[in-house]
C-alpha cells in the first residue's frame, strides 16, 4: 500500500519509522520539512531531513531523537577552539552528510537527487523527499525580535514568545515533480505528529502543494501532536497558544480541516471526539504516544488501518 507520510524532525521522523516497519519495502514515501535549513560554515544543514534519514537508515540517537546514535563532536571541539561559535552541534559523522551534501548541491545537483544518493548509500527502503528544492527559511518574529529559525530553537532554546511566522523563499518554491507524482499516486496520505506551525505548516505553504494533496483521491490523516492539551517534546505547544490557536487535538484538526479527512487522538483527548467529527472529520481514539519501536510500529498500523475506514470527502 502506497503510503506518503508529511513530517518534520523528531515526532515525524518517529511515526514514519513505524510506517517503514509496518508497510512493505518501498511503499512508504516520506515528505519532509526543509524550513528550518541553513548554512553553517559553508555547508547546508538540513535537520528535518537528517533526523528522518538517520531514524529510518537506524542509526538515529534515541536518547536525542536527532544526531546519529555514538556519535563524537571531536571536529566541532576543534572549531570551538579556533574560537568558533559552536552553539549548532554537529557530529563528526553528521559532519560527512553535511559535507558531501554541500558539494552536490554546489555541483547543480538538486536536493531531491542528493537525499536520494545519501538514503541510497545507507540503504534505506523507504523514499525521503524534501518538500522542495527551492531554499525556503523560517523567520520568526518573537518577543527578542526577529530570529532565524536554529538561532530561535536551538541557540535561544524556544525561550522567546512566537508571535509570527514568514516563509522566505516559499513564493518561488514549487514541489518537485517527485513529490506532485507521489500524491498523485498514494493511497493513503498521513500527516506525521510534527509541529503543525513549524514542519507541516511550511510543507503545506509550498504553493502547489496543497492542491496536490487535496487533489489526490487517497484517503487523509493526521496524528495529533498534541496529548491532553500539551506537545510531548519541543515548543509546538506554546506556538499554538501565542500565535492565537487552541492548544489541543481539536486545534490541530481545525488546522487542517481542508486537507484532512481523519484525525488519530490519544485516550486523554477522548472528550475531543465530538468537536473533531463536527467538522466532518473521522476520528480514531487510540494510544498516540510512541515510547520504543514496538510502539511505533503499532501506532503506525493502527493509523494505516484506519485510512481504510475513512471516507474521502
Ligand atoms: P522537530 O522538527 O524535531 O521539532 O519535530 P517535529 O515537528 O516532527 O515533531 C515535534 C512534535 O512531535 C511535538 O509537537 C511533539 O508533541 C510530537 N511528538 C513527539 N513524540 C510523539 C509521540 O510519541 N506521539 C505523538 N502523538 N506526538 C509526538
Ligand atoms: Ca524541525
Amino acid at each position: 500500500m502506497k503510503v506518503v507520510a508529511l513530517a518534520g524532525g523528531v515526532g515525524g521522523a518517529r511515526l514514519a519509522a513505524g510506517l517503514q516497519a509496518a508497510l512493505p519495502p518501498g511503499d512508504l514515501t516520506v515528505v519532509v520539512n526543509t524550513a528550518d535549513d541553513f548554512d553553517l560554515w559553508d555547508l547546508r544543514i538540513c535537520p528535518d531531513l537528517d533526523t528522518v534519514m538517520y531514524t529510518l537508515a537506524g542509526i538515529a540517537n534515541p536518547e536525542t531523537g536527532w544526531g546519529i546514535a555514538g556519535e563524537t563532536f571531536d571536529t566541532l571541539g576543534m572549531l570551538a577552539r579556533y574560537g568558533e561559535d559552536t552553539w549548532f552541534k554537529l557530529g563528526d559523522r553528521d559532519m560527512a552528510t553535511h559535507v558531501l551534501r554541500s558539494e552536490r548541491l554546489r555541483s547543480g545537483m538538486p536536493l531531491t537527487q542528493v537525499t536520494f544518493t545519501l538514503t541510497d548509500a545507507l540503504g534505506i527502503p523507504s523514499r525521503i523527499l524534501p518538500m522542495c528544492d527551492d531554499l525556503v527559511s523560517t523567520v520568526l518574529d518573537t518577543s527578542a525580535g526577529t530570529l532565524e529559525f536554529q538561532e530561535y530553537f536551538v541557540r535561544r532554546a524556544q525561550r522567546d514568545e512566537v508571535r509570527g511566522i514568514k516563509l522566505r523563499g516559499i513564493e518561488e518554491a514549487r514541489p518537485s515533480d517527485v513529490v506532485l507524482d507521489a500524491f498523485a499516486g498514494a493511497e493513503a496520505v498521513v500527516f506525521c505528529p510534527s509541529n503543525p506551525v513549524v514542519s507541516i505548516g511550511p510543507i503545506l505553504a509550498v504553493p502547489g502543494m496543497r492542491e496536490a494533496i487535496v487533489a489526490s483521491s487517497a484517503p487523509k490523516v493526521a496524528v495529533s501532536p498534541i496529548i491532553g492539551g500539551r506537545a510531548l517534546k519541543g515548543p509546538a505547544d506554546r506556538m499554538l497558544a501565542s500565535l492565537g490557536h487552541e492548544v489541543s487535538s481539536a486545534g490541530v484538526a481545525r488546522m487542517y480541516e481542508d486537507v484532512v479527512d481523519g484525525m488519530v487522538i490519544d485516550h486523554a483527548d477522548e472528550d475531543e471526539r465530538e468537536e473533531i467529527s463536527a467538522l466532518g472529520m473521522d476520528v480514531l481514539v487510540t494510544d498516540a504516544v510512541m515510547r520504543d519501536g514496538p510502539d511505533r510500529e503499532r501506532l503506525a498500523r493502527e493509523v494505516v488501518y484506519f485510512t481504510g475506514s475513512v471516507a474521502g470527502r
